[in-house]
């Protein structure tokens, strides 16, 4: 074996699942509630959690730095010139959600940086440990705030514009949190500081377990369509008015979510969700002139075929009922494929690992698809138990998050080259 091989050899096998394990268990606390974790974007727990890994960071003799949206970086210190190498995830959580979600990603990233400081490890590029900031759109309903800010995709006006359910501003939350959001700007990593990254992260659904392995490596990530329809049809008296005369909205609104639910049951590359449902005037007494359903569409492929069928959905139910709708897209995000080469690097090491890496698509959207843009990226996936995940019950095996930090710390070597 080659010398430098060698070395990686020896360095993945001092990764150690009982001081992962012991860093997680600490940073679980902070946040956990009766009904799951609560550490949303720019909360006090989060900044909590963000003090502890970043005393962790200093443990790894890593050099911590801050960005004004509240990105933290944890640089390796003595490598070359070349360009970095990111890892890392985002310790925010959604509201009442799980342990594993970003932080394991964090967690994995820290022992990592812990062996490589530890041996004494030199690589031409430096490597960056990175927490993201307000990668859950549960609190501001806009997400991945800290890696846009870095590819200079998040603009000023947006964090002054931006409000969480009490009426606060993102620019205050950011403030209180320690940021200055007047200096977004300076947030903009160029694309010739960053070689690439790799994002450790949990599946967050089932085909990993079902089919028995250990490791994902995500070869693309969903587009993300949210779309608000408002239906419209005619408010009349829940007693006078007669089946005959009812155009009602909420019903036709009933139709759209099974009518959704079908299009979800028949396209295995797509999922489409009605999340929520309102109907006006909402009172006992009248049939809902009014209704407005909120949906949101992944796609693996061609998105505008999907959001084109959703949309003759529509019009066929509403037309059949004499309503009237209207849709507004409120947000998108395009697919994103990962690096060829990344891919290339982790699924060769993780074989050498005889871990028979598995390919496999993203239904969640992670800061990596955004970094994507101005660098190549990769993603690992370590199997979610049952699937499950923003909920307190999801989990992962320590056995395969241990399998994961020794393929991240192998493939973070590979990119930065040991020296
Ligand atoms: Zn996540």
């Amino acid at each position: 074996l080659a010398p430098t091989k060698q070395l990686v050899l020896e360095a993945i096998k001092t990764v150690d699942s009982g001081r992962i394990a012991s860093k997680f268990h600490a940073i679980s606390k902070i946040g956990s509630t009766e009904s799951g974790l609560n550490r949303l974007a720019y909360s006090e727990s989060n900044k909590e959690a963000l003090d502890l890994v970043t005393s962790w960071m200093r443990e790894a003799d890593l050099e911590v730095g801050i960005d004004p949206i509240c990105n933290v970086f944890g640089t390796t210190r003595g490598a070359g010139k070349g360009k970095s190498v990111l890892t890392g995830s985002h310790i925010d959580s959604v509201i009442d959600g799980g342990r594993f979600d970003g932080t394991i990603g964090v967690v994995a990233g820290l022992e990592c940086m812990r062996v490589i400081s530890e041996l004494g490890l030199r690589t031409k590029s430096q490597i960056e440990l990175v927490v993201f900031a307000g990668e859950e759109s549960s609190r501001f309903a806009f997400g991945t705030i800290g890696s846009k800010a870095i590819v200079g995709d998040l603009r000023r006006e947006q964090l002054y514009r931006l409000k969480d359910h009490d009426g606060l501003v993102l620019a205050d939350a950011v403030r209180r949190f320690g940021g200055d959001p007047d200096r977004i700007a300076d947030c903009r990593r160029k694309a010739s500081e960053i070689g690439s990254m790799i994002e450790l992260h949990i599946e967050q659904g089932p085909v990993l377990e079902r089919i028995g392995k250990s490791i994902g490596v995500v070869n693309d990530i969903v587009s993300i369509d949210r779309l608000v329809l408002k239906i419209q049809g005619e408010t009349i008296h829940s007693g006078g008015g007669l089946a005959s005369m009812r155009r009602d909205a909420l019903a036709g609104a009933a139709e759209v979510v099974l009518f959704v639910e079908r299009m979800n049951k028949r396209y295995p590359n797509i999922r489409a969700t009605a999340g929520n449902i309102q109907a006006s005037p909402g009172t006992l007494n009248a049939v809902p002139g009014s209704a407005t359903v909120g949906l949101d569409l992944r796609v693996l492929g061609d998105r505008r075929k999907y959001l084109a069928f959703l949309r003759l959905g529509v019009r066929r139910i509403c037309q059949k009922r004499k309503l009237t709708f209207e849709f507004a897209n409120v947000f998108h995000q395009d697919a994103q494929r990962m690096s060829r080469r990344i891919i290339g690097v982790i699924s060769k090491i993780a074989r050498e690992m005889k871990l028979d890496p598995y390919r496999i698509s993203s239904f969640g959207g992670h800061d990596s698809l955004v970094i994507a843009k101005v660098a190549p990226v990769g993603m690992i996936f370590v199997p979610s138990i049952r699937g499950i995940s923003h909920n307190w019950n999801e989990s992962t095996d320590m056995k395969h998050v241990r399998l994961g930090t020794q393929l991240l710390l192998a493939s973070l070597l590979d990119l930065a080259g040991l020296s």
